[in-house]
């Protein structure tokens, strides 16, 4: 892991598949896991290193874990109390902070696509529910819709159903609250630098197993899901999002970079403050310095990570803290 001749990676990327008490994972499942993670990692290292932008590499990256089926977003996305897919996403760009994003949006497959239009295409930085499905709509993109959603996620939304016994919408409540529903793959995030040394992140899920019809979490919002500054850093979080709304966690993170800390210390303390504010177990992210070096850091079981740069000859896929993976400098 050495850095070229100008003190910096002449690209990297970060890649996260989500945080969670996933130890409950089949050998099968995670074997799946780990393809996605490097499959993700590796055309997104292919766009940058034939130079293509920080942007195109994470919003690529999150598209390609959404067709994967591996994690919860896109085609693996959880659902919510009536058994449906809504959607999350937001990609932002740090050269000039645009931000397209998208919340609770209805049965929408390729929410990362939507979000990254939103931000090229449209005035806004937000557009909720079906808002986000008109503008698609309008713009002629392609919608991918889950309408109804895949047997196997409704198979397990049954079960999660039939575990819960009586009284469903109250218990899953505080399922939600406790963050006790991501025992599988879970939430998408990328971040990039690119040879011109802009800095981009993207995001994707399906938010958390039976949520309330409407809940939005902190993916699509900036400062608590994500956050992308060129000269600076870009970060991704996944977790929890009740918990990492209220820490502010990715601008924690940005914060603690422009007072002077290391990307590796800055992903490091955001995380401790989440944990001395709300307890451990609640959350991960990624996060890249203006110089390609990247931090990992995670308090769950496991968080799903890769990571590839300029001069890797391949992806470092990890899952659990014994795999390593922490940081890269
Ligand atoms: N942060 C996501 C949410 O709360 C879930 C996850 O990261 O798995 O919507």
């Amino acid at each position: 892991m050495t850095l070229s001749t100008d003190d910096r990676y002449a690209w990297s990327v970060g890649i996260h598949g989500g945080a969670g008490a996933m130890r409950s994972m089949s050998p099968d499942r995670e074997r799946a896991y780990r393809v996605g993670l490097g499959d993700a990692a590796r055309e997104a290292g292919a766009l940058l290193d034939a130079g293509s932008s920080a942007i195109e590499a994470v919003t690529r990256a999150v598209s390609v874990m959404e067709r994967s089926g591996s994690f919860n977003a896109g085609l693996g996305s959880c659902l919510n109390r009536d058994g449906a897919l809504e959607a999350d996403a937001a990609t932002m760009w740090g050269a000039d902070r645009s931000i397209g994003a998208l919340a609770a949006a209805p049965a929408l497959a390729n929410a990362v696509t939507i979000a990254e239009a939103i931000r090229t295409r449209s005035p806004h930085c937000l557009l909720a529910g079906d808002g986000a499905l008109r503008f698609a709509a309008d713009h002629g993109l392609p919608i991918e819709r889950l309408d109804p959603p895949p047997p196997e996620r409704l198979q397990r939304y049954h079960q999660l159903l039939a575990s819960l016994g009586g009284d469903t919408p109250r218990r899953a409540e505080g399922l939600t609250r406790l963050g006790g529903t991501h025992d599988d793959g879970d939430t998408v995030g990328a971040v990039a630098l690119d040879r011109d040394g802009h800095l981009a992140v993207a995001v994707s899920t399906g938010g958390v197993w039976l949520k309330q019809p409407g809940r939005v979490g902190d993916s699509p919002l900036p400062g608590s899901g994500f956050w992308a500054e060129d000269g600076l850093g870009a970060t991704a979080a996944t977790g929890t999002g009740e918990f990492i709304i209220r820490a502010q966690l990715c601008i924690d993170v940005i914060h603690r970079m422009r007072g002077g800390a290391s990307v590796a210390d800055a992903a490091s303390g955001a995380l401790l403050s989440l944990e001395a504010l709300f307890g451990a177990d609640k959350a991960g992210l990624i996060a890249i310095d203006h110089r390609g070096r990247m931090a990992f850091p995670f308090h769950t079981q496991g968080m799903g990570r890769a990571a590839l740069w300029d001069g890797a000859s391949a992806p470092r896929v990890a899952v659990w803290p014994e795999d390593g993976l922490t940081r890269v400098d």
